[in-house]
C-alpha cells in the first residue's frame, strides 16, 4: 500500500477469502495498525482464528443480526480510542445452491438479508468512524487508506453477463449480489462528499467452501490481487464493480 492503513475490518473472515485478507493485510511491510477481524460465532471459530491473526482483535459480527453489528461498532470504537476506521471490506456472504424451480421465500429471503441487506446495516453502524477517518485524513481526493468500503460482490450478479448460467442457477445468489451492487452505487453517491469511497468487488471463481475446489483461483492469488489493486484506487474506482484482476465489469 502506497498508503499506510490505520484501522481495517473484515467481516466474514473466520476462512476463505475474508481469512485470506486479514492475512494479506498482516504480512504488509507497514501492517495497519489495527485489523478486526471477525466472525459470527467467537465461542465456536474465534479461538481457531485468534490463532491465525495472533494480537489483532477478534469480533464477533453476524450481519444479519443488527444488535451484533451495533456492539462490534462499540468495542472498536473503544478499542481505537478516538481514531477512524480507514477500510470497511463487507466480506461475508452464503450461496445457496438452487434452480428456478426450487426457489422459495425462505432461501431468497436469507441470501437477501446476509448478501445485502447486511453490508448496508454493518456500513450504516460503522459510517461515522469511517467519516471520522476521512476527516482526520490530510490526503486530498478518495482513497482505501483514507475512508472505504468495499462490498464483495460476483459477477454472477451482472445483469448483462449472468455468467455461468448452465453451471449454477442460483437465482436467490445472483439477485443478492444484483442488489449489492445497487447499494454499493448509492453508498458511493452519498457519500462522496464525505470523503468515503465504495466500490464493489468481483474476487474471480476461488477455492474455498462456498467456491469449492474446482474453482480457478487459491485464496491466496486473489487476496494478493485485490490488496495491491485497492492501494491504486481513487474518485475513479468510486461507485464502479471491478474484478480481482483490475477489469471493470458491467453490472
Ligand atoms: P466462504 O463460504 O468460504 O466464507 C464465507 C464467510 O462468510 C465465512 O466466514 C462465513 O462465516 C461468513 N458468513 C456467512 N454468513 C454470515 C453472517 N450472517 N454473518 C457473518 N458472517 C457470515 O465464502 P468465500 O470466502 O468464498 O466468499 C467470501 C465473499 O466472496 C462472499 O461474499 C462471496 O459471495 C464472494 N464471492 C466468492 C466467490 C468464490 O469463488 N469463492 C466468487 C464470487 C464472490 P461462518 O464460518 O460462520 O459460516
Amino acid at each position: 500500500m502506497a498508503q499506510t492503513l490505520g484501522l481495517v475490518l473484515v467481516t466474514g473472515s473466520n476462512r476463505g477469502i475474508g481469512l485470506g485478507l486479514v492475512k494479506r493485510f498482516l504480512e504488509l511491510p507497514n501492517p495497519p495498525k489495527w485489523i478486526f477481524a471477525t466472525t459470527r460465532e467467537i465461542p465456536l471459530r474465534g479461538r481457531e482464528l485468534q490463532k491465525d491473526v495472533s494480537e489483532s482483535p477478534v469480533l464477533s459480527v453476524d450481519v444479519t443480526d443488527p444488535n451484533s453489528i451495533k456492539a462490534a461498532a462499540q468495542k472498536v470504537e473503544e478499542h481505537v480510542q478516538g481514531h477512524g476506521l480507514n477500510l470497511l471490506i463487507n466480506n461475508a456472504g452464503i450461496l445457496r445452491v438452487t434452480t428456478m424451480e426450487n426457489e422459495n421465500a425462505e432461501t431468497m429471503g436469507i441470501v437477501y438479508l446476509t448478501n445485502t441487506v447486511g453490508p448496508l446495516l454493518v456500513s450504516q453502524e460503522f459510517l461515522p468512524l469511517l467519516k471520522k477517518a476521512a476527516q482526520q485524513s490530510t490526503q486530498t481526493g478518495l482513497s482505501c487508506s483514507k475512508a472505504a468500503i468495499l462490498n464483495m460482490s460476483s459477477t454472477t450478479g451482472s445483469i448483462e453477463v449472468v455468467p455461468v448460467w448452465e453451471f449454477r442457477k442460483i437465482p436467490s445468489y445472483r439477485c443478492s449480489k444484483a442488489a449489492l451492487n445497487m447499494v454499493t452505487k448509492c453508498l458511493s453517491l452519498e457519500y462522496k462528499d464525505c470523503g468515503i469511497l465504495c466500490t464493489s468487488i468481483h474476487p474471480g471463481w476461488v477455492k474455498t467452501r462456498m467456491g469449492t475446489e474446482a474453482a480457478l483461483q487459491t485464496v491466496e492469488e486473489t487476496t494478493k490481487a485485490i490488496l495491491k489493486m485497492l492501494s491504486t484506487f481513487s474518485e475513479k474506482e468510486n461507485g464502479s464493480f471491478i474484478g480481482w484482476d483490475g477489469q471493470i465489469y458491467p453490472w
